[in-house]
């Protein structure tokens, strides 16, 4: 603040200098011209004049500047602020707390984009077998963990430009683009093999093997119809649950179950 108004007064001191300078130049030549006397009241006119009224008009005119830049400042700050709100507050409504997927609203929003852009792709609905034996043998808090660690697994199996959500309790969806059947089929068995190599252990080192049964639909196959490809998807994997599960069924290859 003390800096500030430093800045205004010199500034103003400034343009008063320039203002009794001019004057001299405006005042002076005139009555040598036109004949006047420059007496002590000419001094006076050229030096008290512009110094009473340059000298508030331009401290008044300084200090508003001043104002406008600190509110100016002031406003930028909080529109930042304000920006990365909006970023965090996106991320977290889009966004699965415990396993830091995405939530089913965020995974179904890039399934419609992908199936509303006609983008060839696969989605595979990923969900934990007999999960609720894991919570009743070793608790909620472990089964947390069981889910977070199938959670990590599924992401580290497909690649950083496939989208991986948590849909709904022990229910996740992976939506793969840009590949072929060959590549889609092998990026499923990938995840599933994955989650049955996690070691995992309850509170009193029992060992106990995570398993997912995964079903998966080909979106070419189902136009531009995003719940369409959720429910095929999901009828194959409840065909992997029958099949006795820890396995893969495509749409495709179950052409009885789409
Ligand atoms: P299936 O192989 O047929 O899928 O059997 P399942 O036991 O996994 O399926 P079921 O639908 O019978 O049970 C799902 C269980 O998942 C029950 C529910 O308590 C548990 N679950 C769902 N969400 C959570 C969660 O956030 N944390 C924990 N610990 N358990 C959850
Ligand atoms: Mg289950
Ligand atoms: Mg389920």
């Amino acid at each position: 603040m003390q800096l500030e108004r430093k800045r205004i007064f010199l500034r103003s001191l400034a343009v008063t200098a320039i203002a009794v300078t001019a004057t001299f130049g405006l005042s002076f030549p005139t009555r040598w011209i036109l004949g006047m006397p420059i007496d002590w009241l000419a001094w006076i006119e050229c030096v008290v004049i512009p110094v009473v009224i340059a000298f508030p008009v331009s401290w008044f005119i300084f200090s508003q500047a001043e104002a406008l830049r600190r509110a100016n400042w002031l406003l930028t700050q909080s529109h930042n602020d304000l920006e990365s709100a909006h970023k965090r507050l996106t991320f977290v409504s889009r966004h699965d707390q415990m396993t830091g997927l995405l939530n089913r609203d965020g995974f179904l929003d890039r399934l419609e984009r992908a199936v509303g852009r006609g983008s060839e792709g696969f989605l595979l609905v990923v969900d934990a077998d007999h999960f609720k034996q894991i919570n009743d043998r070793y608790g909620h808090p472990k089964g947390d963990e069981a889910l977070r660690k199938i959670a990590q697994a599924l992401r580290y199996s497909v690649r950083s430009s496939d989208a991986v959500g948590r849909i709904g309790g022990e229910e996740f969806a992976i939506l793969l683009t840009g590949i072929d059947r060959r590549e889609a089929e092998q990026l499923a068995e990938l995840t599933r093999r994955h989650v049955e190599l996690i070691p995992w252990e309850g509170e009193k080192g029992e060992r106990h093997r995570l398993t997912v049964s995964i079903g998966g639909a080909d979106l070419r196959r189902h136009g531009a119809n995003a719940s369409e490809a959720l429910r095929v998807a999901d009828r194959c994997l409840y065909a992997a649950k029958n099949r006795g599960r820890n396995q893969v069924v495509f749409d495709y290859i179950a052409e009885a179950v789409a």
